[in-house]
């Protein structure tokens, strides 16, 4: 796999054949949820992580605009205007003042609706890959502000890594840290939460004694990831929005549970959920972790993962 460019200085104007983006999915080793603003968004303080759970998007050229696609959720997921990925491409074009034609076909591994906000992913990569095929010519940090009116993830999927996010999770500042690669094993739940259902579930919540509603940053955590211990970061993992999976889905109380009896280091539901994730202390661990877990029976599939991954790419 090769990179075709990574600091805005290196990136191609144009590519005159089909344009393959790789991009990864994220889960938030900390999220730290505030109370609904009058905007309607929550205040994040958000420590986002990418991992190597990959969608692929292909764009050709083409007389309009057209999406087809494979893999996860095909036939179930729409491919018309409600797509980001279509969103995106008309975002880019009306942005750039060009015509919105292309041929776009998604692979897609990431599950739908499923906290590892494969929706940004695909808007980002549909952001990239337009703007070389149409030669928008747009820095990365351009396409970062067209994709924060798309979904609060897709700045970060267009960055990658590990990095803090703020406001509602669209303002994003990279984490440097020594190189770490960390290993992951998801539990992949069968059928997805709705993340606005899992917020205003958080929010009703709170209308009780507990959780409560403070927005909590991410020192302690990020603090953590500078000293490279896995038994480290895994007691620092936090999810505001836990417990409203949890109260949506209470099986989720179980796989947490079957990852810990195989041995994870740490688990935590990712995002909004129902994916579970669970931190391993190398990659033979997460291996073991994955077959032990497959072997409870507690959720759809298993899949291993590593982070950080660098965000949407050009292969
Ligand atoms: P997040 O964590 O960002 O809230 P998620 O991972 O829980 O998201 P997604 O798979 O990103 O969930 O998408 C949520 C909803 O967005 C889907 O149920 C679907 O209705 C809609 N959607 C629109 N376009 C896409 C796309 N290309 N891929 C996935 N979902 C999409």
């Amino acid at each position: 796999m090769t990179e075709a460019w990574g600091p805005d200085d290196d990136k191609p104007r144009r590519f005159a054949g089909p344009v393959k983006v790789r991009v990864p999915s994220k889960i938030n080793l900390h999220l730290g949820v505030g109370p609904l603003r009058e905007d309607g968004y929550h205040e994040l303080n958000t420590v986002y992580h990418a991992i190597s759970l990959f969608d692929e998007l292909t764009a050709r050229r083409g007389d309009t605009l057209t999406l087809t696609m494979e893999g996860e959720g095909a036939g179930e997921l729409a491919l018309d205007d409600s797509n980001l990925i279509i969103r995106a491409a008309r975002a880019l074009a009306a942005r750039g003042r060009v015509p919105a034609h292309a041929r776009l076909h998604l692979r897609k591994s990431i599950p739908l609706a499923g906290g590892l906000a494969g929706g940004s992913a695909d808007a980002a990569a549909t952001l990239l890959a337009c703007d070389l095929l149409w030669g928008t010519g747009f820095s990365r940090e351009e396409l970062a502000e067209i994709g924060a009116e798309l979904g609060s993830d897709v700045p970060f999927l267009l960055h990658g890594g590990t990095a803090l996010g703020t406001g509602h999770g669209e303002s994003v500042s990279p984490i440097l840290a020594r190189p770490t690669t960390w290993h992951w094993v998801l539990a992949i739940a069968d059928g997805g939460l709705s993340t606005p259902e899992v917020y205003r579930e958080l929010d009703r919540l709170r209308e009780g004694p507990w959780p409560p509603a403070a927005l909590e940053n991410a020192d302690e955590l990020m603090t953590a990831l500078r000293q490279r211990k896995p038994e480290v970061l895994g007691a620092t993992l936090a999810n505001d929005l836990q417990p409203a999976a949890l109260s949506l889905r209470p099986a989720l109380a179980d796989v947490l549970k079957a990852g810990y009896d195989a041995g994870a280091v740490a688990g935590i539901v990712s995002g909004s959920g129902p994916t579970c994730v669970f931190l391993a202390a190398d990659g033979a661990h997460a291996e073991q972790v994955a077959a032990e877990l497959t072997e409870a029976g507690v959720c759809r599939s298993v899949v291993t993962a590593r982070g950080p991954m660098p965000g949407a790419r050009v292969t």
